[in-house]
Formats: C-alpha cells, sequence, structure tokens
C-alpha cells in the first residue's frame, strides 16, 4: 500500500493551542529548515509566498526528522506532544 494509505490509518489527536512544534520567527530560512518542505513525511513544513517555512503540526508522526535535521541551527522549538494527544499509531 501506499505510504498515505498507511498513514490514514493512524489517528491524529490534536492537542489544541499547545503546538509540540514551533519554527522560530525568521526571514530567510537555513537550508536545512527548508528541506523540511520535503523531508517531512506528514507534509507539515510549507513555505510561505513569502519566503519563510510555517510548521502545521497536526498529522506529525513524532518521527523526529525536523529536530535532527535542525539542530544546529536551532531553528526549530520541537518537544513530545503531552500525554495523550499527538499521533496514535495503529498496530497490525
Ligand atoms: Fe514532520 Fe517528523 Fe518533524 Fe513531525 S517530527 S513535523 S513528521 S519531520
Amino acid at each position: 500500500a501506499k505510504v498515505e494509505e498507511k498513514l490514514f490509518q493512524n489517528r491524529y489527536l490534536v492537542d489544541a493551542g499547545r503546538p509540540h512544534i514551533k519554527v522560530k520567527a525568521h526571514t530567510t530560512p537555513s537550508a536545512s529548515l527548508l528541506a523540511m518542505t520535503t523531508l517531512c513525511p506528514a507534509g507539515c513544513y510549507t513555505q510561505t509566498e513569502s519566503g519563510q517555512v510555517e510548521v502545521a503540526a497536526d498529522g506529525c508522526l513524532e518521527c523526529g526528522t525536523c529536530r535532527i535535521v535542525t539542530r544546529k541551527t536551532g531553528e526549530i522549538e520541537w518537544n513530545y506532544p503531552r500525554g495523550g494527544f499527538g499521533v496514535l499509531y495503529k498496530f497490525g
């Protein structure tokens, strides 16, 4: 099955008003941050018309890629979601 079909089987509980990933304010994203617009498996990162990179953490798989990729630039704040929120993986 395509990855989108598999992802559809996971449920995602949004912790409203408490996003667990934030992109810090910036005028120009680093190459690492910009790369997240193609690297994030859940498509959470997008580039605005004015060039900044935004994250919409709904649907985040908590894979940690964005945290690793931007660990040297420090452009994002990343925390695991509070207990009970975030991705609920379905097994089997
Ligand atoms: Fe995307 Fe993974 Fe970062 Fe979540 S943790 S926003 S799925 S790269």
